[in-house]
């Protein structure tokens, strides 16, 4: 009983603290805290001056932004030397400097009310030519479904919420897309970050398995799919997720995140 009541009222707890947060900053900049202008949104013009935004050149593959002359279509010695298993990887920005101090605060300190910004951050990758018709879809069940990069339940529990799960939700708002939570994490496996390129591969192998909800299932067999988390780094994790999407029938898996590590 007192389970069940804790299950209704932490989200509860959890709205009325994120509602008490947009009170404390109501028009700040959530970068230096100065006042925003009307015509701001999140950020005052110097902070998103502070950002970089991922624009070609940049690798085709895994979305790394490249800065130098090349000829398209460009593969970096990231993902030249080994098989991913997406279609290609787009992340909004460059993981340095303001953009990465918003997602630690977002994922380590609970900073929830900048998933808003990092849903715009994420939407960007959305204006890549290769992603034109994500949104357009007249028919429902031609139309791309965003699927969460999952949580282990135990890193949720200690998290409290899965950043994936609130991007994906920012573009539902934005976009009209519906999300589909069609992966699972079956092991508890040790942070990625903690770990060199091989160590990452090794840690990942069998932690992603496809839901076991037949509704879930059926609602990606024959989807294109846009994966969906904070930051990508070597592509490990999301290649790990695109191969159990492939085997579970999705057409297209690409990796869409608010950062590139
Ligand atoms: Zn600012
Ligand atoms: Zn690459």
């Amino acid at each position: 009983m007192i389970k069940t009541a804790a299950k209704f009222l932490i989200p509860a707890v959890q709205s009325a603290k994120n509602a008490l947060l947009g009170l404390v900053y109501p028009r700040a900049c959530y970068g230096c805290e100065s006042n925003l202008e009307e015509d701001d949104n999140y950020l005052c013009s110097d902070c998103r001056k502070q950002l970089h935004p991922i624009r070609r050149p940049l690798c085709e593959v895994c979305g790394q932004a490249y800065s130098g002359e090349l000829t398209p279509p460009f593969q970096c010695s990231n993902c030249s030397d080994r098989i991913l298993q997406f279609d290609f990887a787009r992340a909004g920005y460059q993981s340095k400097g303001l953009a990465r101090v918003l997602v630690h605060r977002f994922k380590y300190n609970g900073h929830f009310f900048l998933s808003g910004l990092l849903g715009e951050m994420l939407a960007a990758t959305l204006q890549d030519p290769r992603l034109a018709d994500v949104g357009s879809g007249e028919d429902e069940d031609d139309e791309w479904v965003l699927v969460p990069v999952p949580l282990h339940p135990k890193r949720l529990r200690e998290r409290e919420f899965n950043q994936a799960d609130e991007l994906c939700r920012q573009l539902t708002r934005s976009h009209g897309l519906k999300t589909v939570n069609a992966l699972r994490r079956t092991r508890y496996t040790r942070r990625q970050a903690m770990l060199d390129r091989s160590e990452r591969l090794k840690n990942l192998r069998g932690a992603f398995v496809i839901s076991p909800r037949i509704r879930q299932r059926k609602e990606i067999h024959g989807r294109r799919v846009l994966l969906v988390d904070d930051v990508l780094t070597t592509g490990a994790t999301a290649s790990e997720c695109a191969q159990v999407l492939s085997e579970a029938g999705a057409l297209k898996v690409v990796v869409i995140t608010a950062v590139r590590g």
